[in-house]
């Protein structure tokens, strides 16, 4: 499902297409994946110019002149893109937008239906008030505020309350990169884990950025390309797989109610301190 980096991928992808054109015609197939009332598309978008598109947690939003915002959630399989409007519709198509003085149009496409669209004014209040930190912009001690709490690690990181933007996958990945066990009690890590943690985040949500994200199953960015960040998953989906660093057949629990991938080796549960004599945590740190 898309996380932070692919839906930082959709929105800089759309931003490069959309930021000042104009929106027109709009056919919306499903009106169940509107939230809120559905006649605001037909009342609102259309003649409004695009000023940006941008991201914040796992969401794509585009915001109009006139203080209007679309908000769409991409849920497990929602897809964004921009193309061209004569292209054959895919199955599960439920809105497009004509993009005025071209020949292209904005198609969200989400054959589950987890995702959907929220149509905001100035008025609106966020239909998730509650996001937490992005920890892109996250320092140190917001980080360290965010975990100061006994709950463990994965389950804390996968709330979108207190972190936004993690799904399993960069949760585990980040947790390997920091070499914390993943059922780790969030308030016990030190100062300097937490640090750690929030590198490994940082560095782990950067590169995935910048190899498109992730493409596990239906996840494609918004010009329909796979992302290939996949191909450099150090723990997730990994399972017997031998550990990047140390060899060590990667195991499967379940944490946070989800399949969790980590190395035992290395991320020791009751270990916060780095591995200074891992020859592999010293070769990631390089990088
Ligand atoms: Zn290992």
């Amino acid at each position: 499902m898309p996380e932070l980096p692919e839906a930082e991928t959709i929105a800089r992808q759309l931003h490069r297409e959309l930021a000042g054109k104009t929106l027109g015609r709009v056919a919306l197939m499903r009106p169940d994946i509107v939230h809120g009332d559905d006649g605001l598309l037909d009342s609102l978008l259309p003649r409004r110019r695009v000023k940006r598109v941008w991201r914040r947690a796992k969401r794509v939003q585009i915001e109009l002149t006139g203080d209007v915002r679309l908000v769409f959630r991409l849920g497990m399989t929602g897809r964004l893109g921009v193309g061209p409007a004569d292209l054959p519709l895919e199955k599960h198509t439920h809105l497009r937008i004509a993009v005025e003085g071209t020949t292209h149009e904005l198609r969200f496409c989400d054959p589950r239906r987890f995702g959907g669209l929220w149509i905001l004014t100035a008025r609106d209040d966020d239909p998730d008030g509650k996001l937490g930190l992005e920890p892109l912009d996250a320092t140190p001690g917001q980080f360290r505020a965010a975990l100061s709490r006994r709950r463990q690690i994965k389950a804390l990181l996968m709330d979108q309350s207190a972190v936004a933007g993690l799904g399993n996958i960069y949760c585990d990945e980040s947790l390997y990169a920091a070499r914390i066990h993943p059922l780790t009690r969030a308030a016990r890590l030190d100062r300097e884990a937490v640090v750690r943690l929030l590198r490994a985040i940082k560095r782990t949500l950067r590169r995935a950025i910048r190899f498109n994200g992730s493409t596990l199953m239906d996840y494609r960015d918004a010009d329909g390309r796979e992302g290939s960040f996949q191909k450099l998953h150090r723990v997730y989906q990994r399972e017997g797989h031998p550990c990047r660093t140390c060899r060590t057949p990667i195991g499967r629990i379940l944490a946070a109610g989800r399949s969790t991938f980590f190395c035992p080796k290395c991320q020791r549960r009751g270990r916060s301190k780095p591995l200074h004599d891992c020859r592999g945590s010293d070769r990631m740190r390089q990088r």
